[in-house]
């Protein structure tokens, strides 16, 4: 009987069983945004939370047990999370892992004199729509049984995402081509910036790890002054201080802060469409005179 049991259990679907699928996602956007498609028919955990910095997150052994037990991961690939790669081949998981970015068109920079990867793709939101497609098929390869219902909450959650594309455009295009130069404290927002036109510029690089030198935050403060840069943007996950010190020997004014690698815990941008929404309208404002 015992046996039945057991052989039964292998041989049904998930969903049949009566057990929500279990998600495991790296960090809070995609968390959200397997929220928002997943609906009711999943059971979610995520590894770094909001406001937290995910480039330099170490593992806990609670992380191994999730990933032990996912039916399937999400994670956003473009070596972002190279500590949940690891702790992926270090178990014996069997679940199916989703990289969110996959397809997007990787934008690469120059890094200690390695061409790395820029893993911020989700701070496009015509890549939003890439990574919602690709959590879309991975939630139906594990769960067919819901795959009507994760289409339906992936069509509406498209829709959303269009309108905030829309508004996006309406918002940088009217923006005047002189205050086109911005400063942050790390390069989290290139995908933004090629898609309209925005120089971003910032002192720490494509990751949080480096902390920039004196002679770093020197030229830059000369560069602010020399290209007439008008506004430095504080970020959610970074320290001010550095930003603080930048803007205030360079004369730049603060424009705000920007929501870059997480969420915010609570408020309007602790949704990756909220989160998206701000970070428009805070550059908006500050870069409309
Ligand atoms: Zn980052």
């Amino acid at each position: 009987m015992r046996c039945a049991l057991l052989l039964l259990a292998l041989v049904l679907p998930l969903a049949a069983q009566g057990e929500p699928v279990k998600v495991l996602t790296s960090f809070s956007i995609l968390a959200d945004m397997v929220q928002q498609i997943g609906g009711e028919d999943i059971e979610l955990t995520n590894v770094v939370g909001p406001d937290s910095d995910a480039h330099t997150y170490e593992t806990t052994p609670a992380d191994g047990r999730h990933v032990q037990q996912a039916d399937l991961i999400v994670e956003n690939g473009l070596q972002f999370e190279p500590w949940l790669d690891r702790l992926i081949a270090s178990s014996e998981t069997h679940a199916r892992q989703v990289k969110a970015s996959e397809g997007v068109l990787p934008r690469t920079l120059k890094e200690g004199g390695q061409t790395v990867p820029d893993p911020h793709a989700w701070n496009s939101l015509a890549n939003a729509r890439i990574y919602a497609a690709n959590i879309l098929h991975g939630l139906q390869h594990v769960d067919p049984v819901h795959a009507a219902a994760y289409q339906r909450n992936h069509d509406a959650y498209v829709a959303n995402i269009d309108a905030l594309l829309a508004l996006a455009q309406h918002t940088f295009e009217s923006l005047p081509p002189g205050n086109k130069r911005i400063v942050t404290s790390h390069d989290a927002f290139g995908y933004l910036g090629q898609a309209y036109g925005i120089q971003f510029i910032a002192p720490q690089g494509i990751s949080t790890e480096r902390e920039p030198s004196a002679a770093d935050v020197a030229n830059l403060v000369r560069q602010i002054r020399e290209q007439h840069i008008k506004a430095v943007f504080l970020e959610n996950i970074a320290d001010p201080r550095l930003l603080q010190q930048v803007a205030s020997e360079s004369g730049a004014r603060m424009g705000g802060t920007l929501y870059s690698d997480a969420l915010a815990a609570s408020g309007p941008a602790s949704t990756y469409l909220g989160f998206s929404r701000s970070n428009i309208e805070t550059l908006g404002r500050a870069l409309a005179h």
